[in-house]
Parts: C-alpha cells; structure tokens; sequence
C-alpha cells in the first residue's frame, strides 16, 4: 500500500477513534482487536498484508493506549497480552485429550508402497488420501475453549505434554482468539477442543540466531529443530518472543468436536479459524499420485524456507480412518514418508584430535560447513585411527559427508580424483596435542589415550564435568570460563573451584578484546552468580560429588548406588574392596577401580581440599530423597547400540541414567522396542530398528532425554 494510503487511513482511524473511543470504549476496543487480529491473519498465516505496517502499528498504539484508559477492559487474548498477558504453571505436565501418537516411518519408496498396498488391502482400492509436507520441528498441542487459546503443550511421552503456553503465546501466527468463521465448525464452542501441530524456525532466522549465538561467544544451536525446542521452553517468554517462530496447524485430538468428516475439510476448517495451514496438501486418489508428491517435495526440499524430513500420507476420512485403526504404537491410517539420508561434499580443512576426560584421544574431522538434512555439518567424528586408515581420508581431501535426519553425520569417505598430489595418509600423533605427554594404545584396545595426570585437557573435561548440571551443577560455569581458568593456571583441580571470589572472578581475562583494544573481563554480575551457584553446589546430595569426581565406571546412577550403601566419604573410604564389591549392582570391577581411586594420594588430597572448603560430602537423607529423579520414561524401552563418544558414557551407563528415570533397557531390537540409541559405529540393531521401523535416536537426543527427561520427537508428527 502507498505511504500515501497508509497515512489516509491512520487518520482516518484516529478520527473514528476518538469519536467511539469517548462513548463506548468497549465497543471500539472489541472493534480494534478483531481489525488487528485480521490483520495478523492475513500477514502470518496467509503471507498477504492488507495494510502497511505503519497503518498496522498505529491500531496497535491506539489499543494499548485505550487498554491503559480502561485497565478494567484487559482481556488476556488481547493482542496487546501476547508477551506476560498469562500467568500460568510453566512446564507443569499437561495430559493430552487423546494420545498424540508417533507414526510409522516408510524409508524409501518400497516402504511407502507396503503401506499403500495394505490400505487398498483393507478398503479393497485406494480410497481418497491426503498429502502433507512433515514439518521438522517440535509439536505442540493448542487447547481452545470459547474461542481462545487456554493452554499449549509440548507432545512430551505422546499422553502427557509440559505447560508451554506463556511461551506459545509469543508465537505470533498463533491465534489468541479463533475467527468468528470457526464457529460454524465446532459442535460445541463451550467444550475444550485441542488442535495440533508443529512449531518451527524458518532457516534463514535460525542462521541469522545461530550467526549472533557465535558472536556473542554461545553455542550455536543443531538445527532449526532444535532451536525451535530449545526456544518454546525458555523460562523467560521475552526471550521466545524475540525468536522469530511459526507454526504449522494440522491435526485435532477428538475429531468429533468437529463438524468435519475428513482430513482435508479439517485443514480447510484450521485455515477459515485463523490458524497458520500449510499450502503444500494434495488430496489424491492413488499410489503414483502419492509418489509423485514424495518426489516434487524431496525435489523442493532446499528451497522451502523451513525445513521438511519427508511427507506425510494419510487416509482423508476419519471414518475410514476409524476402521482401520491403530496399532501400539502408531495409526494405521497414516504413514511418514522420510527422504532419504542426504550426502554432499565438503573440503576436508583439519584433522584435529580431542582428549577426553579419561584421556582418550578421538580424531576429528574439521570441514568446510555445509548444510545436510537440515543441519550445518562441520566437525565429524572419526572414531580412532584405525577408521581413518579404513576411510583413507586425508587432509585436504574433498569427503563425502552423509546424514539422515535424526542420526550423527558421518564422514563417509573421500573423493579421491579429487584429492591434491601433496595429500598424505593421516598418523595419530606421538604425544598428546595438549600436553605433550606421549600417548600409549593398549593391546587390543582401538584408542590411544594421554595417561598424564597433569594434562589440561583432561583437567578441562574433568573440571566441566564436575559443574555439569547432572553432577554438581555450577549454573554459568561453562567451557569458555573454565577454559580461561585452566588457561591462567588458577584452576586445576575441582577443589580449586571453591577458593574463587567475586573481585578475583569479575577480573578474569576472557581472552578477547573488545572495540577498544581493551581485554574483556567477566565482569561484577556474572562473577556475583557464579560464586552463587558455586556455593550452592556445596551442599548437593553426595550422590552427586562422587558422581562429580569422575571415577572410572562410576556414572551417575552408579554414583547413587554407592551413595545409598554409604551415605558418606568416610564411610565409603572406609569400605574394604569386598565391603564395596558385596553392594548390589556393583561387583569386583567397579568396586576395584572406586577402591584404587579413593586410595590415590592426588585423589585423596582434592577429596581433603573438597572438604576443608565446605564441601558436603554426605548425605541426609532428606537430601537424596529430593535428589529422586521423576519418572518420565516409564512405559519406554530403549536398546543402546554403539559407542557415545560424545559424553564418553558407556552403553551400561547410559542405560543405568534411562533406567533412573524409569525406562526399561533391553539388548535385542524388537517391535516392542520403543527406541534405539545409535551411537557411533552402530551395527546390526541399528539396521534392525530401520528394517522395523524402531525410530532411532543420535546421542544428543539421548543426553537431552538425559538431561530433560522428555523424549524429543523422532518421528512425531
Ligand atoms: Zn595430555
């Protein structure tokens, strides 16, 4: 629209204002808020703006200022509310009207035509299908009662979600209130209705979040996926709010509520309410038609401005989709095509070798960044020298690097005619690349390791560890300024923690400079949290100290069995090896390394320090009770495959944290299997969970189901 119009009709508006505004302000406040929310509609949910943003802004001014007027005339869908207009129980559990069910994965176009061969089984033809585009993002579930929005939850176990709703409402395509044009959909305006569907971070605000995460020194999110997730379950709802999100509506818990028999009228109805539909449906009525729109879609893929993982086909009536059914786990009326696994090429920079905490060395391919299913992709790991010779990649080589949606990338091999004449085979080097100390392969092992004690890279991990959120969790106490604290020799052993002060902390040197040439210091604020949150870690369950120490074999559930035997370090110093070997679920090899680990004189010293600084190394039994984690996975079995370099946790470990919160672990892959973690170097159970259609998890979607609780969504809708 001109600037011309815009102003006429802001005039306009101000002069009709004023007259109602004076005798009804109700009336003209009501009046406002449908324009704007009109308005909003036609900009976020149907990319088509009627009025300029000036014109739109104005409306908004006039809101708020008569709002401000007649305080008494608030009303919490207003759109002036949408940020701290609802004061709700933030990630409270919130149980679902109906399950929100997980659907079965077709991987690859034989899959896709078992499934259709099974509908026209049961219906005898192809009856009408519907196709959609599947999101790659988090799903919500929107409760509307009386026309606006009450509550919003995340999916959570697929029968219990988290309260999400102060952050949903940032949301900006998400209606506060449904379109007058709703009702004549809903049977019964006053019953609660839930609707579903996907939030999601266009690309090119995830790159631009990501490039301003990384210039201010954080770390940069995954994915999209993930920086949707991770945005939706901020505490403070300013900050969602200034996350650019959308939203894709398409699904609704108990479709009787509705006055719709299919699918395809449902998402002409979610449209007419106000909601944001995906314009990429097809309704079709047979199998080369469902192909057709799986391969124009993977063909569109790179030019969406979000991202897909594949299509989703389902059956268009919910009659028939009735008859059909469901089985355990997923309906049988449905089906989510997944796009292959993507492969690119990138230009091999660096390999560079990461020590771990117990000192194991694991080279590391450093690439080019380039984007794979949905992911900037530019370290890879190589697993251990062997792989590398195996691979014969090579500095400077070009690799093909591959990925599937929810699995790790992988460095697939190189393009060797395009490999340079100076390229040479790539050695595991002699010494440690942080300390210098010579590194030593143990027979029949396939890693090298650094055995030095004083090496900083271990004293790093080992220092990150101790402050991690499942030991003792020193809130802000992150890479960067442990990295500085190691770096000036300040901090070198988990006992030194506790000696940090304010003044000393804000002057720590960060290492960077800012405009005027001057260091970057830590500053008063963050130094006067961070010896908060170190003081407040004096007093954690001993559960987690002996966790915190790191001791070979001891994770964290280990760390509660040796806790709950003894309630103490003295009583635990105490114990002889068999006294420690005869506590259920312990035995002689972990009871030998935790025996030689407390008799250490390095490691008995930091222990007195520990203790000396106020340090509690005990329990009461009050304490561990709280310390209980809640359980989440109850219900869920998990099959753990290869090795998860990424924590350094053994599978028994990692399967010891799923059983805390409740999951069952099992050792074969079967359909009952809920899912399965493929680390790296996964084999036959990873193949066996895609031949199922098991849905398979990375090992950040482990460490965050570790960390959160909750399962992220594989292959959720
Ligand atoms: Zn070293």
């Amino acid at each position: 629209m001109a600037d011309e119009q815009a102003k006429e009709q802001q005039s306009l508006l101000s002069e009709k204002a004023l007259a109602e505004a004076t005798s009804d302000p109700a009336a003209r406040i009501e009046a406002l808020r449908r324009e704007i929310e009109h308005n909003s509609y036609l900009y976020y949910a149907k990319d088509a703006p009627a009025i300029s943003d000036a014109a739109f802004d104005s409306l908004m001014h006039e809101l708020r200022a008569l709002e401000a007027a007649h305080p008494e005339l608030i009303d919490p869908s207003s759109p002036t509310q949408r940020v701290g207009g609802y004061v709700g129980d933030q990630f409270a559990p919130i149980q679902h009207e109906r399950r929100m069910y997980s659907l079965d994965d077709a991987m690859g176009a034989e899959e896709l035509d078992e499934w259709l061969d099974r509908v026209r089984e049961f219906f005898g033809s192809i009856p009408e299908l519907v196709c959609e585009l599947k999101i790659d993002g988090s799903s919500v579930a929107f409760t509307y009662e009386n026309g606006r929005l009450m509550r919003a939850a995340t999916r959570g176990d697929g029968t219990t979600g988290e309260d999400i709703t102060v952050n949903v409402r940032t949301v900006k395509d998400v209606p506060l209130r449904l379109r007058a044009d709703a009702d004549d959909g809903i049977r019964d305006t006053g019953v609660p209705i839930e609707l579903r569907g996907e939030c999601y971070m266009p690309k090119a605000s995830f790159e631009a979040l990501n490039a301003s995460a990384e210039a201010n020194g954080k770390q940069p999110f995954a994915n999209p996926r993930n920086a949707a997730a991770g945005s939706l379950r901020q505490k403070d709802p300013q900050i969602t709010a200034h996350r650019d999100l959308s939203t894709f509506v398409y699904a609704v818990g108990d479709e009787r509520k509705l006055a719709v028999e299919t699918q395809w009228d449902l998402l002409q109805w979610l449209g007419r309410a106000g909601f944001h539909v995906n314009p990429d449906i097809a309704l079709v009525h047979s199998a080369e038609e469902v192909h057709e729109f799986c391969r124009k879609s993977l063909e569109r893929r790179d030019a969406l401005p979000y991202d897909i993982d594949g299509v989703v086909v389902k059956v268009n009536s919910f009659a028939q989709q009735e008859a059909m059914g469901y089985t355990a786990r997923a309906p049988r009326w449905a089906i989510a095509f997944k796009f292959p696994p993507e492969e690119k090429t990138t230009l091999l920079r660096d390999i560079t070798v990461q020590v771990g905490r117990t000192g194991k060395l694991t080279p590391v391919a450093e690439m080019d960044p380039v984007l794979v299913a949905g992911s900037t992709v530019a370290r890879a790991t190589l697993h251990n020298e062997d792989e590398v010779r195996r691979k014969d990649v090579r500095v400077g080589d070009t690799v093909i690097v591959r990925k599937a949606g929810d699995v790790i990338p992988e460095v697939l091999g190189p393009v060797e005619s395009l490999r340079p004449a100076d390229a040479v085979p790539w050695n595991m080097p002699a010494v440690c690349p942080s300390c210098g100390s010579p590194v030593v392969r143990e027979e029949g092992e396939a890693d090298y390791r650094c055995i030095s004690i004083d090496c900083p890279a271990q004293a790093l991990e080992r220092l990150l560890h101790w402050a991690s959120r499942g030991a003792m969790d020193i809130d802000g106490m992150g890479e960067e300024v442990v990295r500085r604290l190691v770096e000036s020799g300040r901090v070198s052993d988990v006992a030194d923690y506790y000696t940090l002060d304010e003044v000393e902390l804000a002057q720590l040197d960060m290492g960077r400079t800012n405009k005027e040439g001057e260091p970057i210091r830590l500053g008063h604020t963050v130094a006067k949290k961070l010896v908060a949150a170190i003081d407040e870690s004096r007093t954690r369950p001993f559960a987690r100290p002996l966790f915190g120490l790191g001791m070979r074999h001891v994770g964290k559930t280990m760390a509660e069995t040796l806790a709950r035997a003894f309630p103490s370090m003295e009583a635990l110093m105490a114990a002889s090896e068999e006294e420690l070997a005869a506590v259920d679920g312990v035995g002689p090899k972990i009871a030998h390394s935790t025996y030689l680990f407390l008799r250490t004189p390095d490691n008995v010293q930091v222990i007195e320090r520990l203790a000396k600084h106020g340090v509690r190394l005990a329990d009461d039994v009050e304490a561990a009770a709280a310390d209980a984690l809640p359980q989440t996975l109850e219900g869920l079995t998990f099959v753990l495959t290869g090795s998860l370099v990424q924590s350094g946790m053994t599978r028994d470990e990692a399967g010891a944290a799923l059983k805390a919160r409740g999951a069952k672990v099992s050792g074969s892959v079967s359909k009952k299997t809920s899912y399965v973690v493929a680390g790296e170097a996964a084999g036959s159970k990873y193949d066996k969970a895609v031949a199922l259609g098991v849905p398979v998890l990375d090992e950040p979607a482990l460490l965050a189901i570790l960390e959160t609780g909750e399962v992220p969504e594989v292959a959720g809708e």
